[in-house]
């Protein structure tokens, strides 16, 4: 029996919003990741096995390696659709919010999400989560948004509806938010779901091969590029910093998802504890943050008006790459500023 982590009035709250709606949007935030995606795909599994009428709609696109997740063709990408995504929303009679806790993650989404009527639930693990919702179901010291879509299933009584599709993609999620189960992952009951999930037909070997050993040539070559050439080490720090310009990317010809996962390399080398990945997009650049122990990260965010976990962190520059990197160093120098506090972490 898994511990009944969300509460009794939230179950009773979802149930009844779910007993009232039809179609149902679902939304998650821009530059979605695995557990943004799993949670998504295997909440909407779960509804169309309760008859309801269930679209999944993204701020971007995501990385095909996501692809061969069944339910992954039916999302709506509203960068390319925007005509789509309004009609979705403005359909919707229920909208879950999945894997974010301030509105301005889902990006151009947001507009339409707040102008609805419909009543709204939100579901993530972030800490601070804003006030946009109808229902809060916000738990951060779970690992992943797809395992408390797994705990909401259950305790709706209707773990029976778990197909393997969507056992599937609560798995992805699973594993892509603990790093194939490697940081956020010591919850016994993590192990627990899994169990259950393996029972509903799933093969996790698979699924990590389909995450992770499907790289291009192109892509293992930009990774090679970074560790070679760009990989800066900050020793007393015990930090590292890789940062991309656009033109390196373009060179490599770097697809959506690429440099995901680069950002946990340096974190591989003996004596360093936190690592960040800069990657120059068009509009703006991207920040990504990643520490073991205690250090936490989502300060570091902060500081780009980001956020996210102790140990894994994002944020954005509007600046150039070349002022962003001297904030960011001036950071790292002065690390000791961000470390937590005897008194925070009790
Ligand atoms: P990643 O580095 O993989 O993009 O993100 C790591 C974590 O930080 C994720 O949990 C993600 O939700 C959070 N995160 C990434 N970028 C941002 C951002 O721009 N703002 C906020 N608030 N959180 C972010
Ligand atoms: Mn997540």
């Amino acid at each position: 029996m898994l511990s009944k982590i969300i509460s009794e009035k939230n179950i009773d709250e979802v149930r009844h919003l779910l007993n009232n709606a039809e179609n149902v949007a679902i939304v998650t935030h821009i530059s979605p990741d695995g557990d943004a995606v799993g949670s998504s795909v295997a909440l909407a599994h779960f509804l169309i096995s309760m008859k309801k009428k269930p679209i999944v709609i993204v701020p971007n696109c995501f990385p095909v390696f996501f692809n061969w997740l069944s339910g992954t063709q039916d999302i709506i990408v509203y960068e390319d659709h925007h005509e789509e995504t309004k009609k979705a929303i403005a359909d919707a009679q229920l909208i879950f919010c999945l894997d974010f806790n301030s509105i301005d993650r889902i990006d151009g989404i947001a507009p339409y999400v707040r102008q609805s009527e419909a009543k709204k639930i939100l579901v993530d693990h972030h800490v601070n989560p804003a006030e946009f919702c109808d229902v809060v179901i916000s738990h951060p010291s779970i690992s992943s948004t797809s395992e408390l879509i797994f705990r909401l299933i259950c305790r709706l009584g209707c773990f029976p509806n778990i197909t393997k599709e969507c056992a599937e993609a609560i798995y992805m999620g699973m594993m892509t938010d603990t790093g194939n189960f490697s940081y956020n992952s010591m919850q016994p009951e993590i192990y627990q779901i899994i169990s259950e999930l393996l029972m509903k037909g799933i093969d996790k070997d698979a699924i990590y091969r389909c995450i992770y050993n499907t790289y291009s040539v192109n892509r293992m070559r930009l990774m090679g590029y970074c560790l070679n050439r760009k990989m800066k080490i900050y020793p007393e720090q015990k930090t590292a910093v890789i940062a991309l310009t656009l033109e390196e990317q373009q060179r490599f010809d770097c697809q959506v998802g690429d440099t995901d996962g680069f950002v946990n390399l340096p974190l591989s080398i003996e004596g360093v504890d936190v690592s960040v990945l800069v990657r120059e997009d068009i509009k703006k650049i991207k920040l990504s943050f990643r520490s073991q122990g205690t250090f936490p990260v989502n300060k570091m965010a902060a500081m780009f008006r980001g956020g996210g976990h102790l140990n894994a962190a994002g944020g954005e520059s509007y600046q150039p790459m070349r002022k962003t990197l001297w904030k960011l160093e001036n950071m790292i120098k002065n690390r000791r500023d961000f470390e937590q506090t005897t008194e925070e972490q009790i």
